[in-house]
C-alpha cells in the first residue's frame, strides 16, 4: 500500500522512548516494502555540532542565541543539498525525524520570548510541516529510572526535576500551539511493542484519510 512520503515527527523527554519507537516504525515500514529514512535533532551538521556543544558545556552561548542556532539547524535539516530531509522525500522516504519544532518551543521556552520562537519556527512549519507528530507520553519518573538504568553519574535531583520542567512545557505548548497540528499523544508508559502497535495503528488511519 505504498502512497506519498510521510513526514512523521518523534518529541518526548530523553528515554521516553523516541529512539525505540524510531526504529521500529522504520521496520514496519520495511515489512510493507516502503522507504523509511531515520533523522535527528540537532542534526551532525556543523550547527548541530555547534548546538551539541553547547549542550555538552565545552562552550557557552546566551540563551537566545542557543534556541536561533536550533532554528538555523532545523532549516538546513529540511533543505541542505546532500541529506535534506525535503530531497529525501522527493526520493520516495518517509521521513522519520527525532525532534522538530516542539522541541524548540519545550526547550528553549522557559528562556526566550515564545512568540519570537514561534516566529524563528515559521518558515519550518509552512514549507515542511509534519504530517503527523508523535508525543510519547511518560510519567517522568519512569523516563528518569529508564535513563539512569546502569548509570551512576547523573545529578539525581537535577535531572528528575529537568525532565518533568520540559514535559509539561511539552503539554503545555501542544495545548496552545498545536491547534492546526496533526499531534496524537501516545501512552508510552506500556510495553515497548504495544506503543509501536498504536504507533502503527496511528499511521494506517491517517493514511486512510488521506
Ligand atoms: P529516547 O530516544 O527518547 O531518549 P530511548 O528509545 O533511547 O529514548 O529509550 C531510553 C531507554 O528506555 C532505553 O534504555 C530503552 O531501551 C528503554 N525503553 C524504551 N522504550 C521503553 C518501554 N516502552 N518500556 C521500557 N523501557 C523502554
Ligand atoms: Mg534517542
Amino acid at each position: 500500500m505504498a502512497s506519498r512520503p510521510l513526514f512523521i515527527v518523534f518529541e518526548g523527554v530523553d528515554g521516553s522512548g523516541k529512539s525505540t519507537q524510531i526504529e521500529l516504525l522504520k521496520e514496519h515500514f520495511s515489512k510493507e516494502g516502503e522507504k523509511a529514512y531515520v533523522t535527528n535533532e540537532p542534526t551532525d551538521s556543523p550547527i548541530g555540532s555547534l548546538i551539541r556543544n553547547v549542550m555538552k558545556g565545552r562552550l557557552y552561548i546566551p540563551p537566545a542565541a542557543v534556541a536561533a542556532l536550533f532554528a538555523a539547524d532545523r532549516l538546513d535539516h529540511i533543505d541542505n543539498s546532500v541529506n535534506g530531509m525535503r530531497k529525501k522525500r522527493d526520493n520516495g522516504y518517509h521521513i522519520i525525524a527525532s525532534r522538530y519544532y516542539f522541541s524548540n518551543y519545550a526547550f528553549q521556552g522557559e528562556f526566550v520570548d515564545i512568540d519570537w520562537l514561534v516566529q524563528l519556527n515559521r518558515l519550518a512549519k509552512e514549507t515542511f510541516p509534519p504530517d503527523i507528530i508523535f508525543y510519547l507520553n511518560v510519567d517522568p519518573k519512569t523516563c528518569y529510572q529508564r535513563i539512569i538504568q546502569g548509570r551512576d553519574d547523573i545529578e539525581l535531583y537535577e535531572t528528575e526535576a529537568k525532565i518533568k520542567k520540559v514535559h509539561h512545557a511539552y503539554l503545555k505548548h501542544f495545548k496552545q500551539l498545536g491547534q492546526d497540528e496533526h499531534i496524537v499523544l501516545l501512552d508510552a508508559n506500556k510495553k515497548a511493542e504495544a506503543i509501536a502497535d498504536d504507533i502503527w495503528d496511528a499511521v494506517l488511519e491517517f493514511k486512510n484519510k488521506k
